[in-house]
Order: C-alpha cells, then structure tokens, then sequence
C-alpha cells in the first residue's frame, strides 16, 4: 500500500468522559465489534475506585504488565484506528490533557441520566482551545434520563460548542425502543445486549406505518415531532463544521448493551478527520510530507523497581517512521535510533518496522525523553501545542533521609519528566516545588519515590494557589520584577520563570502594578 493510502487509513482518535459515564464500556465495545478482542472483559478499567494510592498503583502493575491500554489500534470499515487511552481519575488530568495534544478528534461520552458533569468541561476546554473535532455519544439511554432536548441545549450551554443531533432516541428507560437515524432514515431496534452491531436495523420512512406498527403509535407519532423540530431548530449536518470543532454531531446509546454504537462507528469511519497537519516553532508540518517527524506526548514508567526502563509514546506527525532508522533528538541535539519501537494492539504489544502519520510507537528510553520532545530526519523545531498548565497544589519536597539526597533529586526529575507533575525550583536553596492538579499524584510520587529510587520524602504545603509563566519585552523589567518577588518566583522543568501567586487578587495586583510583564496562565505563548 502506497505512503498516502496508509496516510488516509489511519484515524487517531481519544475517547473522554466524566467517570461513570462508559467510557471503558466504550472503548470495550469498539475493540469487540472492531475484532480487536474477542470477549468482553479484555479492557481493565483505568479508573481508581477508591480515592487510595494501593488501588493507583495496583491498576498501574496491571498496566505496566500489559501498557497495550495506553493505545489500542483497530480495523474497521477500511481505517486503521488508534485509540489513546486515557486516565479516568481527575487527579491525572494533566495526562489527559497531553494526549489530547496527540489525536485528532476525540468522542464524549455523556450520561443522559447525568448530563454534563464537570471534567466533561474541563476536557472540553482543552479540546476547544485546539478545535478538535468532537462526536458526542449520549449513553446509558436504557436508563430513565433527561429529555434528549434538554440535553442537547445543556451540551450546547455548557461546552460552548453547537451540537446536532444525528440520531435520535424512540423513548428511554424501560420503555426504550431504539434509536432513528435522521439522515439515512433507518430504525435501529433496542435489544438488550446485542451481539451483532447489524441486528434489527432497518430501512424505514418516517412516515410508513410500519414505523407505528414497530415501536407503537405514542412513540412513533413522538419521534415525528422530534424530527420536525429538530428540523427547524437545528441547520443541516455539515462535515465541514464538524471538522472545524464547531459542530458536534450527537449520537444515542447503551455501551453496554452494544447499542447504537453501529450508528457511531460508521460515521466516525465517514467523517472523523485523517491525520491532521501540525504546528512547530518554524512552520506547519504536514502529514504526507516524505520526511519523518513526531513528538512524545507520555512516558509510561516500568513500575517494576529492577526495570528502570521507560516506554515513551510518540505520535508520528508526517513522513515514514522506520526502526533501526537513526532520527534527531531535537533537544538533545543528538542522533538516536530505535531497534524495537512497539505498536500495540488491544492486549498485546508487536514490534514493528514502520508507523505511518497517526500511529503511536512506544519507544523504550532510558532517560532521554521529555514530554514534549521532537524527533526529526534532522530538521532543528519542535512541534508546539503541548503546553503545561497551571497546577492547582503545590507542596515543598523535604528529604526525609540525608544519605539519600542524590536518589531523591533524581526520581524527582525524572518523574517530572515522565509528566507525572509539575515541578518548580525555587531559590535559595534549589528548593523543589511539586505542583499538580489533585492529592493522589502527591502519594503516587512518594510512593514511586520510595520504591524505585530508595528515597524518601514528606510534602509541605504551600499557599500558592496558580502559576504564571512570565515573559517581558524588556529583560531588565523583567529581571528587577524577578528581583523584587524572589520569594514568589520559580523556574520550570525547562527553566522558564514563573510567578507563583497566592491567591487571584494577588495575581491581579501583580498584574496591574507591572504592565510591562505578561502573565501566562500555560507554558506555551506567543
Ligand atoms: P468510565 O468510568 O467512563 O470508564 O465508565 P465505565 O465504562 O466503567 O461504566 C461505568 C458503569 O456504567 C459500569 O457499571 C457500566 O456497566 C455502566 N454502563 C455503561 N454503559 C451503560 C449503559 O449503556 N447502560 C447502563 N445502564 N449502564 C451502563
């Protein structure tokens, strides 16, 4: 197969939602129908039950045996797809947020017995700053939910995005008939548990009365008048608007019930965008362009003490990725080449000779990678778009053991690396400060501290509540400013300087009484 068939194959893709909402179920479901596995059960679920760091790291030896959940790749309707997995735990957001850099559309999952909860926004948010296509799937319709109307107009609301609906539910709950589709005029029976994707769909015109005869005259006369006002609320479905992030085409179904996902994966198959063209610090790179090129978006760490070793997941951007190839560590400025990149399917890891735009390899490193990190055929830029943002804790690391301070200072910068948090060096005293976005990451480091490296440590707690990376067009302003607020000022993992405010009102003081410095509330500015 030609470089630009494979190119046009792949759809790389994430699946996000507010935990509970079948996320997993999902993704289970598509890797079923896709034939990727061949009984449910297969995917382990990512998400911490209870808020404990022996559930974190019991789930993260599973997933270090098997690291195949962190992108499981299928064959569907003539596409190559690549879905990245990502963590359910809000306290791992952070992870979340960075694979989301790595795909070019994602699919929401809803609840419509809950509706839009809150990491849905959040999520949503980073998806909106990049404007990544969305599909949304509202699930659970086996499940006395919301009025599918009132839905759409809380989506709409709440994640400032326009939606439109594609197919659209006959009742809910106990009495959940099915779902029609609105463009190709097919009815999709309910059943619990299908086993096929193709059963009980049928072609049926809106206005036959084999529609009545089917799922009742109540119902069927219901599903007209749905039709008719969505037909005068929302325009028509353009791909177009889709694939500019400002249309989200919206979906109805029970994951776990196999049902309605049929609907889903074909359009996703027609629509979802191929590999999209990517912006570095020097220009736009495109996929077909012949030149190899990607950027690591996660280092997955071997939990297993005796294996220091790492896996880092690159998403290949243009060009052919081959192994044995030597490439240019941008960073590092140096030539590296990969004997055994992996490409993983839904519970087994292959090594492979060649990975095409949109494939993710998983690279083993040995401490060479960052977040963030480019390789290239020799090209000096870096891809861009693969921000940090601020932390939301931030806690001073105190060496509990003097004898073991070097151990110490070096998991903690290699666990930054690998994007488990944030960290800040204040001065005097190189004092490290970990940032992050929820209280479990604390633990898991002190965890992975102790196990891995023999170090130990304790956290203190600081009053900071934001971080500001700080720029000015006038070095010395900037300077005296970094004089004057020493206490307040920290550098990055990449020794970028940064403001660390107590509270809003200090931040905006700071702002206000020094106009000739920018505050950044990301590490990527322009
Ligand atoms: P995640 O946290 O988003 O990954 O959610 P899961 O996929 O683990 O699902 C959470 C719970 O919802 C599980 O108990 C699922 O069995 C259940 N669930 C998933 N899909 C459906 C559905 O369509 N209907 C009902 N009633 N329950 C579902």
């Amino acid at each position: 197969m030609s470089f630009i068939s494979e190119l046009k194959k792949r759809r790389t893709f994430a699946i996000i939602s507010h935990p509970d909402a079948g996320k997993t179920t999902l993704t289970e479901k598509l890797l079923l129908f896709g034939g990727a596995i061949q009984t449910a059960g297969a995917v382990k679920s990512n998400k911490i039950k209870k808020t404990a760091t022996s559930d974190f790291m019991e789930i993260e030896k599973q997933r270090g045996i098997s690291v195949a959940t962190s992108v499981m790749t299928f064959e569907y309707g003539g596409r190559k797809i690549n879905i990245l997995d990502t963590p359910g735990h809000k306290d791992f957001a952070e992870d979340t947020y960075r694979t989301l850099t790595a795909v070019d559309s994602v699919i929401l999952v809803i609840d419509c017995v809950k509706g839009v909860e809150e990491q849905t926004e959040r999520l949503m948010e980073v998806c909106r700053m990049r404007d990544t296509p969305v599909i949304v799937f509202v699930n659970k319709m086996d499940r006395e939910g919301k009025d599918p109307f009132d839905l759409l107009d809380e989506l709409e609301q709440k994640l400032s995005i326009k939606v439109r609906p594609i197919t659209w539910p006959v009742n809910m709950g106990s009495d959940f008939k099915g779902v029609y589709h609105l463009l190709e005029n097919r009815m999709n029976y309910f059943k619990v548990n299908k086993t096929k994707l193709e059963d009980d769909v049928k072609e049926i015109a809106l206005d036959s009365p084999e529609l009545d005869a089917s799922v009742g005259v109540k119902d069927a006369a219901q599903l007209r008048e749905d039709v008719e006002m969505i037909e005068t609320i929302y325009d028509d479905f353009k791909e177009a608007d889709y694939l500019a992030g400002s249309i989200a085409p919206v979906f109805f179904g029970s994951a776990v019930n196999s049902f309605g996902i049929k609907e889903l994966l074909d359009s996703f198959c027609n629509i979802s965008p191929e590999p999209i063209s990517r912006n570095t610090s020097v220009r736009l790179v495109e996929p077909t362009e012949n030149k190899f090129t990607g950027f690591v978006f996660k280092i997955h760490a071997n939990i297993d003490p005796r294996h220091r070793d790492r896996i880092a997941f690159l998403r290949i951007c243009s060009g052919k990725f081959e192994r044995g190839k030597f490439y240019k560590h941008v960073r590092l400025g140096k030539d590296v080449r990969f004997s055994n990149p992996y490409m993983f399917m839904a519970d087994s890891k292959n090594v492979v000779d060649e990975g095409f735009p949109g494939d993710v390899v998983g690279l083993y490193d040995t401490g060479n990678f960052k977040i963030g990190d480019t390789l290239t055929e020799g090209e000096l830029m870096f891809f861009t778009g693969i921000p940090s943002f601020s932390p939301e804790l931030f806690r001073e690391v105190i060496n509990t053991d003097p004898l073991k301070s070097k151990q110490l200072e070096k998991g903690v910068s290699q666990l930054a690396e690998e994007g488990v948090a944030q960290l800040f060096t204040m001065q005097p005293g190189n004092r490290k400060i970990i940032g992050t976005v929820g209280e479990l990451q604390f633990e898991v480091i002190q965890h992975r501290l102790l196990h891995e490296y023999g170090a130990s440590c304790r956290f203190e707690s600081k009053p900071y509540s934001k971080a500001c990376w700080i720029t000015s067009k006038d070095s010395e302003k900037l300077n005296e400013f970094m004089r004057l607020k020493s206490n307040f000022i920290a550098l990055d993992k990449d020794d970028n300087p940064v403001f660390l405010a107590e509270t809003d009102w200090i931040l905006r003081m700071n702002k206000e009484n020094n106009p000739e410095v920018e505050f950044h509330t990301t590490s990527e500015f322009n």
